[in-house]
């Protein structure tokens, strides 16, 4: 059984203290421990990270590039290791698992070319003999808190950007699946990262207080759910850091009745039901426009009953078992709710056993018909394989439904009217928007963030939004020649 620790000054160590079990969610077995560090080993991660960051700050942007280079080729390199990893204590196939690595990759490739990323502007001749330019300067020490459902694409969504903007990182992941950061941790050491530049620190609400209120910490990047992304933004902004703290989300696919129907439910199969629907950006209601709606249950009913269930490693699988049996039990409660509620529950995933994984944290998809605004399952995010469909008469009526919802992080629409689609990407109140595209997560060379209570704070993650984040700007306005002499009017440019 293995003990998992943290990573602090280039060194990876097991701390005293508390531990808390890891399972694989396949079998329901705990897998091992990991140690939960505190105020101390926070102070311990900071002190390194200050110690390490003039030199790495000071490190010309295109010999950071080049860690990132090598960094790109041992990820590659050991995809299936870490794809094994994050399906072994998050439960995801395999296939799945190395699609969030080649995602987080890509932000690394983004990461590259970070000496073109930080080329400032210049002005020859902003007054007479004055030149004026515009830099961008890492932060300090800066903090990602990452949670559960992607272990290695969401850290990797920060600290590719945080570390080659000049940087130090440290890494607090979810307790859930902690592994793959140590993963991290050495292949970015392997690929000439200075001691101290990128650290981890497990554990869960006591080390993240004392990254949010440590001095030494000047930003923060969050992903989690929502109620604590706003107690991570409020905290941390009340500290004086920078705060971005991406939250929750309730996805809306909206099928048109002119959409290429088969293509729709293909759509909504994948992102509704891959990874268990536990994905930040899984479509998780359906909303049924004018007459499509029987067509549409018609279509789906027969899929869902039919979906291949199993452990992480098997081929054959669609989709594995929930993180914990706790999650599992949550989800399980929605399922009672929604029925208790009205809706009509067209496809029952409760009750789900798999020979030989009785004891796994599975859960079969659910589909549920006839679900309105006023339900709790359509209200709440249940982060598990339950769709929900929701029948409107008109495009106009799920546009009103979709941006009075709390949440705003995707939403899709499927339809064949090019009119009809330039309408909804301008009117929806949401921060990606997919047309005839299920899951619109934007490339790395974009920034990704949702609007509402998805997001708190002003910057998307990675992409340009990301090095804005990770950077301060400074402007400087330079003169060499003769004395001016004593000027008592507030300088005037141009003359
Ligand atoms: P979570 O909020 O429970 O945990 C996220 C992180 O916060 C973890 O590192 C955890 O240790 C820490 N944490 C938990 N409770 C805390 C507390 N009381 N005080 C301080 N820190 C605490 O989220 P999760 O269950 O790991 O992940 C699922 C959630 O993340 C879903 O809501 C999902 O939508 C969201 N998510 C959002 C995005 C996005 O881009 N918006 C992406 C991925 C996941």
């Amino acid at each position: 059984m293995s003990h998992i620790g943290h990573f602090i000054g280039g060194r990876a160590f097991a701390s005293a203290g508390p531990t808390q079990p890891v399972f694989n969610p396949a079998t329901g077995e705990i897998s091992g421990h990991v140690t939960l560090g505190g105020a101390d080993l926070v102070d311990q991660a900071v002190a390194a990270a200050n110690a390490a960051f003039p030199a790495w700050a000071a490190t010309p942007p295109l010999r950071r590039a080049r860690v990132m280079f090598k960094f790109k080729e041992l990820l590659e390199a050991n995809t299936k290791r870490l794809a094994a990893i994050i399906t072994a204590e998050h439960g995801k196939v395999l296939s799945d698992a190395e699609g969030e690595i080649q995602r987080g990759i890509e932000v690394v490739e983004f990461a590259c070319g970070i000496p073109h990323l930080l080329k400032g502007e210049f002005t020859e001749a902003v007054a007479t003999g004055i030149d004026a330019w515009t830099m961008r300067q890492p932060l300090g020490v800066v903090a990602g808190i990452t949670p559960f459902n992607f272990p290695v694409m969401v850290p990797l969504w920060m600290l590719p950007v945080a570390l080659a903007c000049g940087n130090c990182f440290i890494l607090k992941p979810s307790e859930k699946d902690p592994s793959a950061s140590l993963v991290l941790a050495e292949l970015l050491t392997e690929a000439g990262l200075p001691p101290g530049v990128f650290q981890v620190v497990q554990g869960g609400r006591e080390a993240v207080e004392a990254l949010l209120d440590h001095p030494g910490v000047e930003a923060i990047s969050f992903v989690g759910s929502t109620p604590i992304a706003q107690t991570i933004y409020r905290r941390g902004t009340s500290a004086g850091k920078r705060v971005q703290a991406l939250g929750g989300a309730k996805n809306h696919l909206v099928v048109m009745p002119d959409a290429d129907l088969d293509g729709a439910v293909d759509a909504l199969m994948g992102a509704a039901y891959g990874s268990a629907g536990e994905r930040c950006m899984a479509v998780s209601v359906a909303v049924a426009v004018g007459d499509v709606g029987d067509r549409l249950i018609a279509k789906l009913a027969p899929r869902v009953r039919a979906l291949k269930v199993g452990p992480g490693t098997d081929k054959e699988a669609e989709m594995g078992p929930l993180v914990t049996g706790e999650h599992r039990a949550k989800v399980h409660a929605y399922v009672d709710k929604g029925v208790v509620e009205g809706a009509k529950l067209v496809v029952d995933g409760r009750g789900l056993s798999l020979q030989g994984y009785e004891n796994g944290f599975f859960i079969g998809g659910s589909l549920f018909d006839n679900v309105t605004a006023d339900m709790t399952i359509y209200q709440e995010e249940i982060f598990g394989p339950v769709l929900a469909v929701v029948r409107a008469k008109t495009l106009g009526d799920a546009v009103t439904l979709i941006n009075d919802h709390r949440f705003g992080n995707g939403t899709a629409l499927f339809t064949a009217d090019g009119g009809a689609a330039r309408n909804f990407a301008s009117a929806i109140k949401i921060g990606m928007v997919g047309i005839n595209v299920p899951i619109p997560v934007p490339a790395a060379f974009h920034s990704f963030g949702g609007w509402k209570a998805s997001l708190y704070g002003d910057h998307h993650m990675h992409g340009p939004e990301g090095v804005r984040f990770y950077t301060r700007m400074k402007a400087i306005t330079q003169r060499w020649g003769a004395n001016p002499g004593a000027e008592f009017t507030m300088p005037q440019i141009g003359r």
